[in-house]
């Protein structure tokens, strides 16, 4: 290969749906490598056969990656080339191949990125959110609680937010950011790059609503996009942040008093206004 391939690893990316994302140097170091690592081989063999390549392969997944650096230092000290794919998207990226990378670079090998199609990018790149800074969080936590309180450490974050969901939990993540996020926009990219690639704009309640109205909104795969919190002075970023403390508490059923007891021990604050304000989330006034 041009590039000198001997002895590195290649992290290669590959399309998140439409096929013709495939860079020409992706597919022309796919073509050249000695070996490619994939996520699921049986799954890449598809793309690999759609480029007409055809070359050993090894799985390279969550449960086998420590066990693999043996067999990757191997294969580069002997030479051998070797690029990293995973199912779809940028290795790496929510996907498998850090502790490989990491380890491969520590010992001295060479590792190069070839990059293209990540989703979290392209549904960043249309969705008319602001985009100079943003905070990626990956998949947020299966378990409510766990993923109601991540949501909440972002809560003030000014950064636009971005995560990943699956079809199964988009709609109680959508129901999360209704109840921590009020009124927030949301922009919601479905599909991205296939023929049913959707941007919904709205907020989250709206958003599911919209969902419920309509059940093939809720099919494929989501990037989940929060605007930025807007700056704020120090009292209303306290009350803004008193608020999502209590909403959360009485998602998990936590009583008024209690929450209100929590929110005045955290926050300071008088315990009678807290309690006030859990009174009128829970009765729906707020
Ligand atoms: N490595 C990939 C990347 O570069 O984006 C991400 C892999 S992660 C296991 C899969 C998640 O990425 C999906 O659950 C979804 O949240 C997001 N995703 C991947 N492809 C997508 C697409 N075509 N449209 C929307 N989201 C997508």
């Amino acid at each position: 290969m041009s590039e000198g391939c001997e002895g590195v690893l290649y992290v290669v990316a590959t399309p998140i749906g439409n096929l013709e994302d495939l860079s020409s140097r992706a597919a022309h170091v796919l073509g050249e490598v000695d070996w490619i690592a994939a996520e699921d081989t049986r799954h890449s063999a598809r793309l690999l056969r759609h480029l007409g390549i055809d070359k050993p392969m090894i799985s390279l997944h969550e449960h086998n990656e420590q066990a693999r650096v043996e067999t990757l230092h191997k294969a580069l000290d002997t030479g051998q080339s070797v690029a990293l794919i995973s199912d779809a998207g940028t290795p790496l990226i929510s996907d498998p191949g850090f502790v490989v990378v990491r380890e491969l670079r520590a010992s001295g090998h060479r590792v190069v990125p070839v990059p293209g199609a990540c989703a979290l990018i392209t549904a960043l790149s249309a969705a008319g959110l602001a985009t100079n800074r943003f905070l990626f969080g990956g998949f947020l936590p299966a378990k409510g609680g766990p993923r109601r309180q991540r949501l909440m450490d972002a809560l003030e974050r000014e950064e636009t937010l971005v995560y990943y969901e699956s079809p199964h939990r988009i709609q109680a993540t959508l129901q999360d950011i209704a109840t921590l996020f009020g009124t927030r926009r949301v922009v919601l990219a479905r599909e991205l790059t296939k023929t049913f690639e959707t941007f919904l704009d709205a907020d989250a309640a709206t958003l599911l609503l919209w969902m419920q109205e309509d059940p093939n909104q809720a099919r494929g795969e989501f990037v989940v996009m929060v605007a930025g919190a807007e700056p704020q002075d120090d009292e209303t970023q306290a009350l803004a942040e008193g608020e999502a403390w209590l909403a959360a508490m009485l998602a998990e059923g936590v009583g008024v008093k209690a929450a209100a007891t929590v929110v005045a021990g955290r926050l300071g604050g008088r315990k009678k206004y807290w309690y006030q304000c859990a009174q009128a989330l829970k009765d729906g006034d707020a």
